[in-house]
């Protein structure tokens, strides 16, 4: 999912949940986290080219198009999610709350709105495929690029 979608959903959970528990820690971790997950691309992207991206341009050109390279993105995972889910149960922060909420949500859109394969955001079916980015695709999404 494009960033300015993230920034329009994760600003709308924020809203909610704001209205709901009066936290503006809890909204705004909601919102920042909703919004900097997509920053493992760019974690991606050094990994592949050695260097950081010069732009945003460059950096989206390689999140679209770059699709035979691999890639980690260490942060869309369902086990990361759980993670945060477990860790906020045991300290009950708002905060917390808020980036378990912003990451799930974040998760849920790209879910939506990327043609990868449900199972490609477990990290460990990634690490199983060596993180080579063609196998995360759904079926048929290369006859397209034929
Ligand atoms: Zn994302």
């Amino acid at each position: 999912m494009r960033p300015a979608k993230h920034v329009i959903i994760s600003s709308g959970v924020a809203l909610i949940i704001y209205g709901w528990l009066h936290s503006w820690l809890c909204a705004f971790s909601c919102l920042i986290t909703g919004v900097l997950i997509d920053i493992d691309h760019a974690f991606d992207y050094f990994f592949t080219h050695k260097r950081i991206p010069l732009n945003f341009k460059e950096l989206d050109n390689f999140c679209q198009y770059d699709i035979y390279g691999k890639i980690s993105l260490i942060f869309h995972s369902y086990e990361l999610v759980i993670a945060l889910w477990i860790v906020y149960s045991f300290f009950n922060i708002e905060a917390l709350l808020g980036i378990a909420v912003g990451a799930t949500v974040h998760l849920l859109c790209d879910l939506i709105a990327n043609p990868f394969k449900f199972r490609s955001y477990l990290l460990l079916y990634r690490h199983y495929h060596k993180y080579e980015r063609k196998k995360f695709y759904v079926d048929g999404f290369f006859e397209d690029k034929k």
